[in-house]
């Protein structure tokens, strides 16, 4: 299937690491620029990896989604270096690194972080890209969410809220956009293995009394059999499959959806 994104402009949020790497190593791979935003240190080399691997344009830009400014400064910097940015995939995000089961567990104050990087930030991304794509009449945006954000997942109660937040805002701005030929959905994951899926487990290990401690692998083992019709983790690259394909033209009449990479995890009826 032939996706025609070949020079379009892609930003990747949160794509130094994990889901949003391999995101970003989609797009390239379809021949789009691709602009990379996150505050991790290695933001300029995984940007410079992916123009050497892929021989596309890409820059990569130190950013804190927190920080309103940054965002805007990262969007006017894209559209100087790239040219009018067609595509946003939002993965930046974080757990609030406790375990959260019961909520007690968690003062509300241990809330805050994650609301902040996970509702603010997507936000602010929202924000700045919408105005300049109204005015193209044109442009598709994805929000990575989480499974977690539809079954009231016990495991980190803010970061599940969160991801609710995000799908519920990403139907709103569906809504908005749609007249001005814009599209937004969400994306789902269930299991992959990345950083911030390791934190879960870590979280989760720490409360164990010492006899019930896991290793990484055989706590997920267990968890996928569980929830997991398929019965297997998802790649990166599943997911990214999902969002390079629904940024194309490809799915043209999709919008205002959330859609599940997740095995079967979750399933709406
Ligand atoms: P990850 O930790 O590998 O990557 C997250 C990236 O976001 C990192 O590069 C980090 O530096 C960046 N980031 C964090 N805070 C930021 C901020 N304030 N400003 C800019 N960048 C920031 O995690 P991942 O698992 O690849 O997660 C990607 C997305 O997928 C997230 O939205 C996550 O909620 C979602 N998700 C992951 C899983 C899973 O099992 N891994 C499941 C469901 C949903």
């Amino acid at each position: 299937m032939k996706l025609q994104i070949k020079d379009h402009v892609a930003v990747v949020t949160g794509g130094a690491s994990g889901i949003g790497l391999a995101v970003a190593r989609g797009f390239a791979a379809e021949g789009a620029r691709v602009a990379i935003w996150d505050l991790a240190k290695n933001v300029t080399t995984a940007a410079a990896d992916l123009a050497s691997e892929f021989d596309v344009s890409t820059c990569g830009i130190a950013t804190d989604i927190c920080d309103e400014a940054q965002v805007l400064d990262a969007a006017a910097a894209t559209a100087r270096e790239l040219g009018p940015i067609d595509h946003v995939v939002h993965c930046a995000a974080i757990g609030s690194g406790k375990f959260g089961f019961p909520f007690t567990n968690l003062q509300p104050s241990d809330w805050r972080a994650t609301l902040e990087v996970n509702i603010m930030g997507t936000v602010h991304v929202a924000h700045a890209v919408a105005e300049p794509m109204k005015q193209r009449k044109s442009g598709t945006i994805v929000f990575i969410s989480s499974v977690a954000g539809q079954i009231g997942s016990q495991t980190d109660p803010p970061y599940s809220a969160s991801k609710a937040a995000v799908i519920n805002f990403a139907q709103c701005t569906a809504k908005d956009l749609a007249p001005h030929g814009i599209r937004v959905n969400s994306v789902c994951p269930g299991m992959v293995q990345t950083p911030l899926n390791r934190g879960v487990w870590q979280a989760w290990n720490e409360q164990q009394p010492p006899d019930q401690q896991r290793t990484y692998e055989d706590w997920a083992e267990e968890k996928i059999k569980a929830v997991v019709p398929l019965g297997q983790w998802q790649t990166p690259e599943d997911i990214a499959d999902m969002v390079v394909f629904l940024s194309s033209n490809r799915a043209a009449h999709v919008t205002g959806q959330t859609i599940n990479v997740d095995g079967g995890f979750v399933m709406h009826w």
